[in-house]
């Protein structure tokens, strides 16, 4: 058998991280099967643009290295994939369903059976459909249609016994017959619903796994009974817990958002975000840029490969040791056994600290180019780059280390991209280091010129001028490292100040310290 799976996303506009979760562990399941993996796109009760809404989709799973074999823009031998263009499929099925008594026109208005429903709460019973304004004529439903009546179709569901299902990652699961409803399949306009339409797709499609959330596990009993009356073989399923919210089990829901902004590590991430999007000048609104979404973290710089290592083990693991895993070795080791039935906490701190690995593993290359990009779209680095940009953004990423944690964070190092008469000095650093201390403009004028005699302009050198310097006047380190600091990048923080020295060459050095001290002058005199 051939395994083929599916993920079939609601074309709503962004991808979620549970929604992503599920559609991993399908890919997984099927590339490490030696098989096939779908997308289908469920737009039937879509009212927008289902190409624009499915775009941000696409895009999160390529980015993310999740391609798939049959689908939009890839198409197949099964096309259409969008079940807005299948409803012929659907009818025919209806049709056969009709026509072999597992299913029957109904006549009842939605008050009917609202009130059927009422009676059955105020006996306390469990609530069962009497099927009174069942059609089972031609002539019936020519009298139904006389009163005024209009008809959708329900399944003729079975009243007794039990349908036992082996599902993949929960086991046994024993469903009564007696608790489903003749669910409606199609609605008085000719519409399908859902239930039906899936299983007549995950048949056309030859699907072998349905793997999904675990909310679809009481769906399935209807899905079932629909798929043995049409003469389909079952797929096997699969029910996934659900990825719950930061530190606690209910369910992540891309609409609470409020409420994860007062956990500590989702903010934090949510603001570090915000702060990169910002000087990349990204228009973003907090329903499709924050952490719940994908493209939130393409946007801000993550390593496909690190939030894929973090999604996979969002509700799967080896053993209680292994935590980092290339994606070949997801495909090798990923198996449905060992996806656990309990919902497993998205936990922004965790995902942050794989990204932060896989970052510092990175070799220099590759790091250059991971960057560079965010540099070009602040404006700091034109495109094609200048030659010597690749060198001195290795030399940056070499002096930041462990500082950056997403590409974006290159952002806090852009004033080596700066002109030098361009250059922003922090206002409260400017104050504290230059303006304030006494001695600071006097130091730092006599260290100018230090710098424009030293015999050469290397990390080593730098470092025993400045230790010279400080010996020599009597003073303690942090009166000119601070102001020495500011001067050349505008900025309070930043990594070593001999790396920032070396980095920026003499004359940009020399440069921009005069154009602080002018700064730090024309205050003075005011
Ligand atoms: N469009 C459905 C959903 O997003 C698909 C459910 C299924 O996998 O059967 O929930």
């Amino acid at each position: 058998m051939t395994v083929r799976t599916r993920f079939a996303p609601s074309p709503t506009g962004y991808l979620h991280i549970g929604g992503v979760r599920t559609a991993l562990f399908n890919w997984l399941f099927a590339r490490g099967h030696g098989g096939q993996f779908i997308l289908r796109i469920d737009d039937t009760d879509q009212q927008r643009n289902v190409d624009e809404a499915l775009q941000p989709i696409l895009n999160g799973f390529r980015w993310l290295g999740i391609d798939w074999d049959e689908g939009p823009e890839v198409d197949g031998p099964h096309a259409p994939y969008y079940q807005s263009q299948r409803a012929d499929r659907y009818q025919q099925a209806v049709e056969q369903l009709l026509a072999c008594g597992a299913a029957y026109y109904d006549y009842a208005t939605p008050e009917e059976i609202q009130a059927q429903r009422e009676a059955a709460q105020a006996e306390k019973r469990s609530f069962s459909y009497n099927r009174q304004w069942l059609a089972e004529t031609d002539a019936d439903r020519a009298r139904f249609e006389a009163e005024g009546r209009t008809a959708v179709v329900r399944l003729k569901m079975p009243r007794a016994g039990q349908l036992v299902l082996d599902d993949l990652v929960r086991g046994e699961v024993t469903f009564e017959w007696a608790r489903e409803q003749d669910h409606v399949i199609q609605r008085a306009d000719g519409s399908c619903l859902y239930h039906l339409a899936t299983v007549v797709d995950d048949r056309a499609f030859e699907i072998s796994h349905v793997i999904r959330a675990e909310e679809h596990l009481s769906n399935t009993p209807r899905q079932v009974f629909i798929a043995d009356a049409l003469g389909y073989p079952r797929p096997a399923f699969a029910h996934l817990p659900y990825v719950a919210e930061p530190g606690s089990r209910n369910k992540l829901s891309k609409r609470k958002l409020d409420k994860y902004l007062k956990h500590a590590d989702f903010a934090k991430i949510a603001r570090h975000g915000q702060a990169i999007a910002d000087r990349l000048g990204l228009a973003t609104s907090a329903d499709t840029f924050n952490p719940v979404i994908v493209d939130f973290y393409q946007q801000v710089g993550y390593l496909p490969e690190a939030v894929l290592n973090y999604l996979v083990l969002l509700g799967w693991s080896l053993d209680d040791r292994t935590e980092d895993f290339s994606r070949d070795q997801m495909v090798e080791l990923f198996s449905l056994e060992r996806v656990n039935k309990a919902p497993a906490s998205f936990d922004p701190a965790k995902l942050t600290a794989f990204q932060q690995r896989a970052m510092d593993r990175m070799e220099s290359k590759p790091k250059v180019a991971f960057v560079l990009p965010f540099l070009q779209q602040a404006g700091r680095v034109s495109t094609p780059p200048p030659c010597e940009v690749g060198s001195q953004l290795s030399g940056i990423l070499a002096a930041a280390g462990e500082r950056l944690t997403v590409a974006g964070d290159i952002l806090d190092y852009d004033d080596f991209f700066t002109s030098d008469d361009a250059l922003v000095y922090d206002e409260k650093a400017f104050e504290k280091r230059l303006r304030k201390p006494p001695e600071a403009v006097g130091l730092l004028q006599k260290f100018r010129q230090c710098l424009a005699d030293a015999t050469a302009f290397d990390v080593e050198t730098l470092d025993q001028l400045l230790h010279d310097f400080v010996e020599t006047e009597g003073i303690k380190i942090g009166q000119i490292i601070h102001a020495l600091r500011v001067a050349v990048t505008g900025k309070a923080v930043g990594f070593g100040v001999f790396d920032t020295l070396a980095l920026l060459g003499r004359e940009r050095c020399l440069s921009r310290i005069d154009q602080a001290l002018r700064l730090a002058e024309a205050v003075d005199t005011d």
